[in-house]
């Protein structure tokens, strides 16, 4: 299954995780495990708190102040940067499916990270049964 991801920023936390639970119950899948997974070098998958909007603001400004866009990077792109986030966040996570549920905690979200937007993006997602 395949998620959509329309961005707007180029650095942007995507709240997927309604998305991912639709997949999970469409699946009809009770126990198992799910795969969500970024096929783009510059995105990202991560779970964090989905509750207060400034602690996804913080993530993108801590990124952006522990990876340094004016570095003398070598990659013609220019967008080098993006590629470093991309990999320190990493390209997927995997959550227990309990009940037909996504066992994530109370405070949790799941997000496509993007560091190179705006941009329409692909997100795989994959339903394991038990
Ligand atoms: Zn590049």
């Amino acid at each position: 299954m395949e998620l959509n991801v329309k961005t707007s920023k180029r650095n942007e936390l995507v709240d997927i995780t309604s998305e991912v639970q639709k997949t999970v119950s469409g699946s009809g899948v009770k126990d198992g495990v799910c795969v969500v997974y970024c096929p783009h070098t510059t995105g990202a998958i991560t779970i964090n708190e989905g509750a207060d909007p400034d602690v996804v603001f913080d993530i993108l400004m801590g990124m952006s102040k522990i990876v340094d866009s004016n570095w003398p990077y070598r990659h013609g792109e220019g967008n080098s940067d993006a590629h470093l986030k991309s990999s320190i966040v990493g390209c997927s996570k995997t959550v227990i499916i309990e009940n037909g549920k996504l066992r994530i905690g109370t405070w949790q979200h799941i997000f496509f990270c993007e560091f190179d937007g705006p941009r329409t993006r692909t997100v795989h997602v994959k339903v394991i049964k038990e």
